[in-house]
């Protein structure tokens, strides 16, 4: 059945992208949950239509690692999108507390499976591997979201936000500048896959902006530059290694996800009993404080 506006009671916002709103809604008649992504485009009903009809594939990307999709409407110039709702948020934002290193190896190989699964079972490249793309919720699932199915939706995106944090790999960077897209492969999504366990890892983006006089000197080092490396006082040579294989400049050098799969920090993982249920409170009640603090500090002297 299709989900409509009206079956939907709106709640609190979840977040703010480049391209939209996320927010928390009840869908009425089953009582669920979910997150709803409202996406504001120009465009005339038929382009609209289009759209939607190009979503409707996401009803087979059902696997353990993919965030569940559960339709797709459009009101006047807007594309709303309704997907399962993950009640932890963002990896971004879950980072702040530290991830040790079989945490870090569970999001790895969650990646890896959702991404694997994509290609294999749907042909489809991700596009947009990062950390707001991961997906976390108190049972301690990590699940893939946002990965581009719709050619039209595509198009009508400005892609115009490269720069402040570029998860885009060094051949597409060159590549964007002679005008040569469409050359997309899986190897592009390994090195995004890479670049963010950094990012996990490092609780932070490893390019940062502050570090750069412009965004082209900061591309220029993810182009020119050695590739980012998990820190060595917290993490294992395996580790390391694994991370290294996903970021090697040369994308067909880069490791496939057959590999990554069968190297030994991810086969460690299938037996390991890391308590991600455990991890996932304390790095919510972490990022909770955090959020106390910055908006104590707003307040006027006198509070
Ligand atoms: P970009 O616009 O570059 O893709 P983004 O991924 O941060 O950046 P959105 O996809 O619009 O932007 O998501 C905004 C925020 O909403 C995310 O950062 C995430 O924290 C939150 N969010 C998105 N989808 C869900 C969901 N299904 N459940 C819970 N929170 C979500
Ligand atoms: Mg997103």
């Amino acid at each position: 059945f299709a989900i409509n506006m009206d079956q939907l009671q709106l709640d609190e916002e979840l977040g703010k992208g480049n391209y939209g709103t996320v927010k928390k809604v009840l869908h009425k008649p089953t009582n669920v949950a979910m997150a709803m992504k409202e996406i504001r485009l120009e465009l005339e009903d038929a382009k609209l239509n289009a759209i939607i009809m190009e979503l409707d594939v996401l009803h087979r990307a059902v696997a353990p690692e993919i965030v569940e999709f559960y339709g797709a409407f459009f009101i006047e110039s807007c594309v709303y999108y309704c997907m399962e709702y993950m009640d932890a948020g963002s990896l971004d934002k879950l980072q702040g507390a530290g991830v040790p290193e079989d945490v870090l190896a569970r999001i790895a190989s969650s990646m890896v499976r959702g991404l694997k699964f994509l290609k294999d079972d749907l042909n489809i490249i991700h596009r947009d591997v990062k950390p707001t793309n991961v997906l976390v919720n108190r049972k301690g699932e990590i699940k893939l979201c946002d990965f581009g199915i719709s050619g039209e939706l595509d198009k009508s995106l400005a892609k115009t936000n490269i720069g402040c944090q570029s998860y885009m790999a060094p051949e597409r960077i060159k590549g964007e500048s002679q005008n040569n897209l469409g050359t997309y492969t899986v190897s592009s999504d390994v090195w995004s896959l890479g670049l963010s366990m950094i990012e996990i890892g490092l609780g932070r983006y490893p390019y940062p902006p502050e570090t750069y006089s412009n965004v082209f000197a900061q591309l220029t080092a993810i182009v020119h530059g050695d590739p980012p490396e998990l820190d060595e006082t917290k993490y294992s040579e395996v580790a390391r290694e694994w991370v290294a294989m996903c970021l090697r400049k040369d994308p067909e050098r880069r490791a496939s996800y057959r590999e990554l799969l069968e190297h030994p920090f991810l086969k460690k993982d299938e037996t390991s009993d890391v308590n991600m249920v455990e991890w996932v409170e304390k790095a919510l009640a972490h990022k909770a404080t955090a959020a106390l603090l910055a908006s104590k500090a707003q307040l006027p002297q006198s509070v």
